[in-house]
Parts: structure tokens; sequence; C-alpha cells
């Protein structure tokens, strides 16, 4: 299960439209497998397939990953879609591994139900709150080729990512 590198905006293929995936098979499970140790590896809470050049509609999830918290749950999800979304929002700092070094407040339901198939390839119907529902939010954009510094104002955009393009650069003149 090898980890794979991360595609760092502002690469193309971070802005395209995943595809579905037909048949959640042995290709889609060692897909899954390589997005949880890329996760693990870069110490984030979620994944998305295009962040590995993948374009494929699969997300893996692990929102809470203290042991002893009773949430801990690994999540690897084919063809989300939301189908009920809560009445409340809230904003709170998300950052990406796609985009390191910066971090913005962004907006997002607290409450959400989504449907897709599970890494065994059955339905499943997921209701999900509070930090996993920002996850799944914030990863199910990006299969829609929606990075979280869109959700933003523009001038805060503007900032934070003129720091990101000077931190990128600083690192490659190391
Ligand atoms: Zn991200």
């Amino acid at each position: 299960m090898p980890v794979r590198n991360v595609v760092l905006y502002p690469d193309e293929r971070l802005r395209k439209k995943c595809r579905r995936v037909k048949e959640v098979n042995d290709e889609v499970l060692r897909l899954i497998e390589d997005m949880v140790e890329t996760m693990y590896a870069e110490r984030g809470v979620g994944l998305a397939a295009p962040q590995i050049g993948v374009n494929r509609r699969v997300i893996v999830v692990h929102a809470h990953q203290a042991e002893d918290d009773p949430r801990s749950r690994l999540l690897g999800i084919v063809n989300p879609e939301i189908v009920e979304r809560g009445q409340s929002s809230e904003f709170d700092e998300e950052g990406c591994l796609s985009i390191p070094g910066i971090r913005g407040d962004v907006l997002r339901h607290t409450e959400i139900v989504i449907e897709a198939l599970d890494h065994e390839g059955d339905e499943i119907r997921l209701k999900l709150n509070e930090f996993e529902a920002r996850v799944f939010q914030h990863e199910m954009d990006h299969l829609d080729g929606i990075l979280f510094t869109d959700h933003l104002d523009g001038l805060t955009r503007e900032v934070l990512l003129r720091q990101y393009e000077v931190q990128q650069a600083e690192e490659k003149g190391k």
C-alpha cells in the first residue's frame, strides 16, 4: 500500500469534476487503501481521489483519530451525494493537504445526510454532524473541483493564496 504524492494547488487536476465509480472492484479498493495510507502519512483527516491525481468520486475520512474517542471511525466512501442538509451552519477553520500552510474560516452545514457506496460496494446512508460533517463537505467539494479557498471572500482568498505562493517559492528555493 504505497503512499502517493499529494497534488498541490494550482495543479489543474484539482479543478476537474470527477467521474462516478461504476463498480467497487479491487482497483477501487486499492485506490482507497492508498488514499488511507497517504492521509495518515500527511496527518490529514480526509482525502479525495483528485488529491492524488485520480479523477474518481472517492473520498476517505477519519475525522476523530484519537483511539479513545468513541466517534473514531475510518470511512472509505464512493460516489457520495448529500441528500439532506440541516438548518444550521457554522464557520470554522479549515486547511487542505493540497494547499499546505494556509487556513481559513469556511461556513458549512453542521448536519448532513449522505448516500454513497462503502468500500465493499454496499449502499449506505450516513447521518453526519459537526466536525465529521465538515470534513465530508470539504472532501466532497474536491470531487467537483472546488477548494476551501473558493468559499472565502475575495480579499481573504487573495491574501492567503499570495502567502501560499511565497511559501511554495521558498520551499523550492531550499
Ligand atoms: Zn482539501
